[in-house]
């Protein structure tokens, strides 16, 4: 069970959290707990290592860490007994300790690189951990609590996007196992160690990734994710009112849905339960009785061909065209391969049969290390033009059961045209799980509306 940054953001969720737990076990569940930071911790660290290195103000390191400390020793107050609080506070502060060292020494250094990132986010983690074991300890039940590293998960050392070596799932599994049947392990989500022993994360929004690959490696019957909504919904509730939760997808459904922007999970969080075929629940921590969405390998029992419609923002075009590319062979594996020696993600493919143009669409971080490779592998001509436009976003229309079915995209780009929403690029896998096309940013929201209405998704 993972637990993320809003159902534990303050003591009195902390607490409800712990006695949700404990209710499983009282049923006879062995229960792995996971936890994400504090609901915007990770953030208010980030915040501080950014202003640290652009301000170098001690002073106002001092004053993050009064507040951070603050935050903590409530929660620790609202959710844990006198038996088991002093312990706690000084770990806390032990660790609150070793943040005000790093940050100050930001400040003096002016240099804040990846590795250092990845090591200051993770302590929002590893504060809460410790709160939510002790929490758990305070209603009678043996808990312990751990860090994503100390149980064995060992990753690459690609700061800010680690993977776990292979390797993890034996020792996990080794570590957890034993463990479960009279304790309840309370794990940091999102971090891991490189096998030099450095800290890493797997990327924000983490902790998702952390339980499924926890749950992979101790054969776990269900990988259980904890949120505030109702499921994984037809879109982003925060964009469209209606969004209705999903009572049972497919892992592709799910794993499009992520990639494709549906905040609700992290991307690779399907992965590591695919594995192993293990069932994902989205529950909502706020209403446990209400199933949440089930997450499973095939799913046959809907009837709704579009599932869901998502959109990602942070990305950026890039058109390259030219009428020497015409029939000239060669210039897409080039292009690919620039793109993929200076280390860019690609999210989005289409080339136009004129072979006159090749648009992509990659992560807005990656776009001016994109344009640069592109520029220095076509310097000498074939390629007229080399432009990008970041003012963009990419919705998709995600349903395993669009493929072989004839139709859908008629209706999703008349829609959009009957309302004036202009479509700058359009592409679709040849798995036909979903179609994905490129809007100007500003008209994102309005698309996904559209599609929401037209698709017949609010009757779900
Ligand atoms: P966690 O507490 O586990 O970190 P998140 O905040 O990552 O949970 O995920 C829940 C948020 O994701 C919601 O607040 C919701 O606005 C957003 N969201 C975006 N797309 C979807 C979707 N398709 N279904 C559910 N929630 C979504
Ligand atoms: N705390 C991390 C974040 O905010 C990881 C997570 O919550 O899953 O991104
Ligand atoms: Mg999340």
């Amino acid at each position: 069970m993972k637990f993320g940054g809003t159902s534990v953001a303050n003591g009195n969720k902390l607490k409800h959290v712990a006695e949700l737990v404990k209710s499983y076990r009282d049923r006879g569940d062995q229960v792995a707990v996971i936890t994400s930071a504090l609901g915007g911790i990770t953030d208010t660290i980030l915040a501080a290592a950014n202003d640290a290195v652009r301000e170098g103000k001690v002073s106002q390191v001092k004053e993050f860490i009064a507040d951070i400390t603050k935050k903590h020793h409530m929660a620790v107050h609202d959710a844990v007994s006198e038996e088991f609080a002093e312990e706690v506070i000084s770990e806390l502060d032990a660790r609150i300790e070793e943040i005000e060292k790093a940050l100050t020494g930001i400040c003096y250094l002016g240099e804040l690189t990846p590795r250092s990132i990845d090591y200051l986010s993770s302590y929002g983690e590893r504060l809460a951990a410790p709160i939510l074991s002790a929490s758990i300890r305070t209603l009678g039940v043996e808990s312990q609590s751990f860090t994503g590293g100390g149980i064995g998960i060992i990753t690459d050392d690609n700061y800010g996007a680690a993977h776990p070596l292979d390797s993890t799932y034996s020792a996990v599994g080794e570590h957890i196992s034993p463990l479960i049947e009279n304790t309840i392990p309370v794990i940091t989500g999102f971090i891991g160690e490189s096998e030099q022993g450095i800290i890493t994360t797997l990327g924000r929004g983490g902790s998702d990734f952390t339980a499924s690959i926890v749950g992979a490696a101790v054969g776990a019957d269900e990988i259980w994710l904890w949120k505030e909504v109702h499921g994984i919904m037809t879109t982003d509730p925060k964009l469209v009112p209606e969004a209705r939760p999903l009572p049972v997808i497919s892992y592709i459904e799910a794993m499009e849905m992520s990639f494709f922007g549906a905040k609700v999970l992290h991307p690779k969080a399907i992965e590591p339960a695919i594995r192993q075929g293990i069932p994902v629940r989205v529950k909502n921590t706020f209403d446990p009785e209400y199933p949440g969405t089930l997450v499973v390998k095939d799913e046959k029992t809907s009837h709704n061909i579009v599932k869901a419609v998502t959109v990602v923002d942070k990305v950026a075009l890039i058109n390259i065209s030219g009428a020497g590319m015409v029939g000239t062979i060669g210039v897409a594996a080039r292009a690919f391969s620039a793109l993929a020696n200076a280390g860019v993600n690609i999210k989005m493919i289409s080339q136009g049969s004129s072979e006159a143009n090749l648009s992509t669409v990659v992560d807005e971080s990656h776009m001016k290390m994109a344009v640069r490779a592109l520029k220095k592998e076509f310097k000498n001509g074939v390629v007229g033009e080399i432009e990008h436009d970041v003012n963009i976003s990419v919705v998709a229309v995600v349903g395993a059961g669009m493929a072989g079915t004839t139709g859908v995209a008629g209706r999703v780009f008349g829609a959009l045209g009957e309302n004036g929403v202009n479509v700058i690029m359009i592409s679709q896998g040849s798995s036909q799980h979903n179609i994905s096309f490129v809007v100007k940013k500003d008209t994102a929201a309005k698309a996904v509306q559209v599609l929401h209405k037209e698709l017949g998704l609010e009757k779900l």
